[in-house]
């Protein structure tokens, strides 16, 4: 039997040419087939490829009843219904890696160009004039560059500038020190640490609840006046507002930037008025090379998944389907949960670094061992990775890249019911977190350190550690009602009556962080977590 496969959009030819030249594809190339028309001939097609012009709703899924492969040249998978595909077993399957270089070659030319005033050059000269004392420049050789997020796009920008002669140094503390020298640049503490050292600053980190805004007002202000910043990566990471003030009053010397808060950025904007920033239109991965790398990834992945049923590379999870994975779903929550609180609550305690991810389960749990550590896995770098890219498949490949020992166990029987424990360890300090997972019914935490807890992990959960005396309960209530936060379930645990306690709040909705502050304002509160869990969860 030959696979169909439709491809849409233009696909670079070297990709295209991966499909048509395999006996076991029949291929057909239709970049601009209405969306009415798809809908009709999709139920006919295996595979369908394409970069984001071609949505690919619920609907042309649920119509699409021999797919079980979505292709997306590129890394973005916005245009595509990930529940549903999901829900139908159909795997997706994107190109993350191969715009890397573009960006980090283009993140020199940006530098480049505004540090020699390439563009005031060249339309100086266009318009006729000569006018090379306007025209004085600064040199990369010798200056200091600090990287925000030394991730696949950081590491290659890390290297280019060594080989320009400049010393660099990166704040990523998702990474362990290994990498680091791996690089041979220097780590900086903490990001506070880094800004007042650096001559520009690059973010290379995805845009998640950590890191929108965490350039601002006050970390421009800690850059020297005469340092340049740099957004390649997603607008909203250095918050466009102070950026604009930092640019305008003097704060910093210039800015090079590709990606805004909200695009495309057209007519009279903020940034319009400045003659210190060199603007490009969202075009980091637009290179003819790039667009080669995506299209042939993401050919040679959609191919081994129709012919080999290869799902490596697939962002979901189609591999487990039907009665199956229905029935691991509470498990995998509660393992992807697990990790997120006992993560939140080392960072707590300032560590950020996750050595170690232990994953013990009961023995009705042991045929999933692989799964759910790979869940708790996606629990511990949930907004830590570029979003879209972490998955059941991957995550644990992603774990292991970074450094992160894992194991598995099984629990000494005598467990009730379906069970999962995530330990996490970061230097010596070392948290598990558990919770039971009964089939059909719905996933608790219930020990949390050493407490025994009994919560639904919701939205939100705070978790407070408090003295155990009269009135904290009230305190802490009050004080989330005034805030409008509306609690699910209070569950207060303590191990010896007067000593330490904790209370796990389950939530509805966001707490912000304010209320963070709040709460360890309050009499008798020693630490506060706030543990959002992932909108679109692994799981
Ligand atoms: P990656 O996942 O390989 O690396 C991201 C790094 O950021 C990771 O090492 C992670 O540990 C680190 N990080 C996460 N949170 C952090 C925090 N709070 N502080 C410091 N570091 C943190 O991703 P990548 O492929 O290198 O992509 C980086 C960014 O570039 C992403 O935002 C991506 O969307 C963007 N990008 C832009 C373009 C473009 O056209 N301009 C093209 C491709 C990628």
């Amino acid at each position: 039997m030959r696979f169909r496969v439709l491809v849409t959009d233009d696909i670079d030819p070297d990709g295209l040419a991966l499909l048509t030249s395999d006996p076991r594809l029949q291929v057909d190339e239709v970049p601009t087939l209405p969306a009415a028309e798809l809908l009709e001939q999709i139920d006919q097609y295996d595979a369908i490829v394409g970069r984001s012009a071609t949505r690919i709703s619920g609907e042309l899924l649920r119509r699409a009843t021999r797919l079980r492969v979505v292709g997306r040249a590129g890394v973005g998978v916005d245009n595509v219904d990930m529940a549903t595909a999901t829900s139908l077993g159909i795997a997706v399957i994107n190109a993350p890696a191969g715009n890397t270089i573009a960006v980090a070659e283009l993140l020199f030319g940006s530098l480049l160009g505004l540090m020699r005033h390439l563009v005031r050059a060249h339309s100086s000269l266009m318009e006729g004039r000569w006018d090379r004392a306007q025209l004085l420049g600064t040199e990369l050789k010798g200056r200091t560059l600090g990287i925000v997020g030394v991730g696949r796009i950081g590491s290659e920008v890390a290297a280019r500038a060594l080989a320009f002669g400049m010393d660099v140094v990166g704040y990523d503390p998702y990474v362990g020190d290994e990498r680091f020298r791996a690089l041979r640049i220097r780590r900086a503490p903490s990001l506070d640490a880094l800004l007042p050292d650096v001559d520009i600053l690059t973010v290379h980190t995805p845009l998640t609840p950590e890191t929108t805004g965490m350039i601002g007002r006050r970390e421009l202000a800690r850059l020297s006046p005469t340092a340049i910043v740099c957004n390649l990566a997603r607008g909203g990471i250095v918050d466009e507002a102070a950026l604009v003030h930092a640019l305008d009053n003097g704060i910093v010397r210039g800015a090079c930037v590709d990606v805004f808060t909200t695009e495309p950025l057209k007519g009279e904007h903020a940034f319009g008025r400045l003659q210190n920033v060199l603007l490009t239109p969202h075009i980091g991965a637009s290179t003819a090379e790039a667009q080669r790398n995506v299209a042939v990834d993401v050919c040679v992945a959609v191919r081994d998944a129709l012919v080999h049923g290869e799902l490596t590379r697939s962002l979901n999870v189609a591999t487990v389907s039907g009665a199956e994975w229905r029935e691991l779903q509470p498990a995998l929550l509660v393992a992807q949960r697990a990790a997120a609180i006992a993560r939140a609550m080392l960072l707590d305690q300032g560590i950020r670094l996750i050595q170690r991810i232990r994953l013990r389960v009961s023995p009705d749990l042991a045929g999933a061992q692989s799964a759910l550590l790979a869940a708790a896995c996606a629990g511990v770098l949930e907004n830590v990775v570029e979003e879209g890219r972490l998955n059941l498949i991957n995550a644990r490949a992603i774990a292991e890249a970074r450094g992160i020992e894992l194991s598995t166990a099984e629990l000494a029987d005598g467990t009730s019911g379906p069970t999962v424990d995530v330990s996490l360890g970061g230097g010596v300090r070392e948290i598990a977190v558990s919770g039971a997972a009964p089939a059909g019914g719905s996933p608790r935490i219930t020990r949390i350190g050493a407490f025994h807890v009994d919560v639904t992990p919701r939205q939100t959960l705070v978790i407070l550690t408090n003295n155990d005396v009269p009135g904290v309960i009230g305190r802490v209530g009050t004080a989330l009602g005034d805030a409008h936060v509306n609690i699910a379930e209070y569950h207060q645990a303590r191990l010896a009556q007067g000593g330490e306690a904790l209370a796990a709040i389950s939530v509805d909705g966001h707490v912000p962080d304010t209320i963070r502050e709040r709460l360890l304002g309050l009499q008798d509160i020693r630490t506060a977590a706030i543990v959002r869990f992932g909108v679109s969860d692994a799981a």
